[in-house]
């Protein structure tokens, strides 16, 4: 590993200082289970480490707001996936959470490090994307918005700019009933990342919405608004074809290690129609009210 310098500053004024004065040389750290990989075997180099760890202003709670829940930039996924409020609410959200990496991984990994690393196959971005959440940014002008679907770009680039810095995660209040599931296809849990990584939530009004990773440079959302997909009654071939037509944009990559582009495609469309059963299952079972 290079040698670099490290600050672990205590307010939020001096962390973006420092983002200000060292422009691409600096990277922030959180749990450290991406970038420290990263920093050693040299796909990253940096000529500071900012850790996050200690900034007063972030924090690692899950805060209820008026219009919904506020996950604080330093909460790790061992708390999403327990936190009673999201598993109500957010179901799809705390499995994704509750799959990502070994225990050792999820009590340092936090859920703004995994977006922020932005890989295709970060498991809670799907779930994300399902919920609508919005990344709160903050840089030397303030705080701004960003709603998840406009934050990923591709493999480790994000919109954020280069001196902001993410100090929470915002997931609206659920409008109507929903059902949610995540699933994922994986060779080796808690040691790679998954081959498909998706998330599906059926509406009460008819709308299925369905969110996918590790199939392009980026996760996709995909919504099908014909009401077929959420019908009990409708036979699995109409909805296979419907996938079909969904997951058009969805291109793995061929130089992949991990799986075949015919084989990720595959299990795409398999995992997709059990997400679908799971999700109207739960729907019909009230798992998800308000
Ligand atoms: C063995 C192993 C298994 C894994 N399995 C999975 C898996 O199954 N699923 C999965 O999705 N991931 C997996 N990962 C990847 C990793 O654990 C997650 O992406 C994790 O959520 C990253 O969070 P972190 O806090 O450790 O981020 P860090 O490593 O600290 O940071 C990751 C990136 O985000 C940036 N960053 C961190 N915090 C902020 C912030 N507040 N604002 C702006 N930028 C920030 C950092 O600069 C860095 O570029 C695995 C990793 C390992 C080592």
């Amino acid at each position: 590993m290079r040698p670099f310098e490290y600050e672990r500053p205590t307010h939020l004024d001096d962390a973006l200082a420092l983002l200000d004065e060292h422009g691409p040389e600096a990277r922030l750290l959180a749990g450290g289970t991406d970038l420290i990989i990263r920093l050693r075997d040299g796909s990253i180099r940096a000529r500071i480490v900012v850790d996050v760890k200690r900034i007063a202003e972030l924090d690692g709670e899950i805060r209820d707001e008026d219009d919904g829940l506020t996950i604080g930039a330093r909460t790790t996924m061992t708390d999403i996936a327990a936190d009673e409020r999201i598993r109500r609410d957010y179901e799809a959200l705390a499995e994704a959470a509750s799959v990502v990496g070994s225990v050792q991984i999820r009590n340092r990994a936090t859920l703004a490090g995994n977006i922020c690393n932005a890989s295709p196959a970060a498991d809670t971005a799907p779930a994300l994307l399902v919920y609508d959440a919005r990344v709160v940014a903050v840089g030397p002008a303030g705080a701004r918005r960003i709603p998840i679907d406009e934050f990923f770009v591709r493999s480790g680039v994000t919109t954020l700019a280069r001196d902001e810095l993410v100090s929470a995660v915002e997931l609206p209040r659920p409008t109507s009933r929903r059902g949610a599931v995540h699933v994922r296809r994986t060779r080796r849990r808690g040691h790679d990342l998954a081959s498909v990584t998706l998330t599906c939530a059926v509406l009460a009004d008819g709308v299925t919405r369905l969110a996918y990773g590790s199939l392009g440079p980026r996760p996709v959302q995909v919504s099908d608004e014909t009401g077929l997909l959420a019908d009990p009654t409708a036979p699995d071939l109409a909805k296979m074809e419907r996938l079909e037509t969904l997951f058009v944009g969805a291109s793995p990559s061929a130089r992949s290690m991990r799986a075949s582009p015919e084989y990720r495609l595959a299990m795409l469309h398999l995992l997709g129609l059990r997400a679908v059963g799971t999700a109207i299952e739960r729907l019909a079972q009230g798992t998800v009210r308000r």
